[in-house]
C-alpha cells in the first residue's frame, strides 16, 4: 500500500515536472489594473505635457505592480506596489498630492482586500501617515479589526514602525489653489452646506487611486487610496475606505477599485454591487459593470468610475464621467494606458 503511493507520488512530480511552463503559466493569466481618479478631465483642460506625465506616472504604477506579479509575488503586494507609486507622486490625490479639507488640512483614506479568503483592512482620516495604503495592509495582516480612524489608526501606524510624516508632506500648490476656488465658490452661496457638494461635483478632477490584481495563484485582490474631497468638513469620510462601496475583491466573482463621488459609492454600495452581480447573476464584468456605472449609479445622480478584473484575467474599467486615468497589464500583452472617454 504504502510502495504503491509512493509511485504514484512519484509519477505525479515527473509528470508536473515535465509540463512546460509556458503551458502553465497561460493555465493561470496574471493581470494588473489601475485607475488615477475620475472626472471632468478633457483634452481641453490637459496640456501635452501634463497628459504625458500622466501616462508615464500610470505607466510605472502598472510595471511596479506587473514586476511584482511576473516574480510570483502575490496579488496583494502588487496591489501595494502600484498604489504607492501613485501616493507618492503629486499628480494623483492620494498621499502627496492629497486635496486639502476645509481647514487647509490633508485627511487621508484607504483599504485594501484581498479575495482568496475576504480579509480587509482600512483606514480614514489619517494625517501623518506617508503610505495609508500600507497602513491598511497592516490593519488587515496585523490587527484583529477591518477599518481604524484618525489619532488610533495613527497610534496604531506608530506601533507598527510605519513611516510618518507631518501633514505638510502631502502639500503641493495647485491642490492649495483648488482650495481657495472651492471655498470662494461655496462662500458666495446661498446655501454652503449643499453647494459644497454641487460644487465640487461639476468641476472637480478627483483623482483618487486605486489598483486590482490577479496572481499566479489565481487570488484577486483590490485596494485604492485617497485624500478624499477638496473642503471637505465635519471629518466626512468617503467611499474609499469602505469595503463594499470604494473596494471590494472577491475570487469567486471580481476585484475592484472605484473613484468618484464618495456619497454616492457608499449609498449604492457599488463595488460589492458589481460583483454579485458576477456571482450570484453570472453576469460578465462588462455588463455587471455597465448596468452599475450607465445604470444605478448614473440615474442617482452620481458620477465616477471603476476598475474591474475577474479570476480569468478579464479588464473592464466603465466610467460615466469624461474621463478617467486608468491602464492594465496582462499577461503576453504590453501595458495600457488611457485618460479620456473617447
Ligand atoms: N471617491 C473619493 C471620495 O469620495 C474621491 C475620488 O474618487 O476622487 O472620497
Amino acid at each position: 500500500m504504502k510502495a504503491a503511493s509512493i509511485a504514484v507520488a512519484a509519477l505525479v512530480a515527473a509528470l508536473s515536472s515535465a509540463l512546460p511552463v509556458a503551458s502553465m503559466a497561460t493555465e493561470q493569466p496574471i493581470a494588473i489594473a489601475i485607475h488615477g481618479g475620475a472626472g471632468t478631465i478633457t483634452r481641453a483642460n490637459l496640456s501635452a505635457e501634463q497628459e504625458q506625465a500622466y501616462k508615464d506616472k500610470l505607466k510605472q504604477a502598472l510595471d511596479a505592480g506587473y514586476a511584482v506579479l511576473e516574480k510570483g509575488g502575490n496579488s496583494t503586494d502588487a496591489v501595494i506596489a502600484a498604489i504607492q507609486i501613485m501616493e507618492d507622486s503629486p499628480l494623483f490625490n492620494a498621499g502627496r498630492g492629497a486635496v486639502y479639507t476645509w481647514d487647509g488640512e490633508h485627511e487621508l483614506d484607504a483599504s485594501i482586500m484581498s479575495g482568496a479568503n475576504g480579509n480587509a483592512g482600512a483606514v480614514a482620516g489619517v494625517k501623518t501617515v506617508k503610505s495609508p495604503i500600507q497602513l491598511a495592509r497592516t490593519v488587515m495582516d496585523k490587527s484583529v479589526h477591518v477599518m481604524l480612524s484618525g489619532s488610533g489608526a495613527e497610534q496604531f501606524a506608530k506601533q507598527q514602525g510605519l513611516t510618518q510624516v507631518d501633514n505638510d508632506y502631502f502639500d503641493t500648490e495647485q491642490r492649495l489653489q483648488q482650495l481657495n476656488r472651492a471655498k470662494q465658490k461655496i462662500r458666495r452661496s446661498e446655501q454652503p452646506e449643499q453647494q459644497a457638494w454641487r460644487y465640487l461635483d461639476l468641476d472637480y478632477k478627483y483623482g483618487t487611486v486605486g489598483a486590482v490584481a490577479l496572481d499566479q495563484q489565481g487570488n484577486l485582490a483590490a485596494g485604492t487610496s485617497t485624500g478624499g474631497m477638496t473642503a471637505k468638513r465635519y471629518g466626512r469620510i468617503g467611499d474609499s475606505p469602505i469595503i463594499g462601496a470604494g473596494t471590494w475583491a472577491d475570487n469567486a466573482s471580481c476585484a475592484i477599485s472605484a473613484t468618484g463621488h464618495g456619497e454616492y459609492f457608499i449609498r449604492y454600495h457599488v463595488a460589492a454591487d458589481i460583483c454579485a452581480r458576477v456571482k450570484y447573476q453570472q453576469k460578465t464584468i462588462k455588463a455587471a459593470g455597465d448596468e452599475v456605472i450607465h445604470g444605478v449609479l448614473q440615474q442617482a445622480g452620481g458620477t465616477g468610475g471603476v476598475i474591474i478584473l475577474d479570476a480569468q484575467g478579464n479588464v473592464y474599467q466603465p466610467f460615466n464621467t469624461e474621463g478617467m486615468y486608468r491602464g492594465y497589464r496582462k499577461q503576453g500583452e504590453p501595458a495600457q494606458v488611457a485618460i479620456y472617454g473617447d
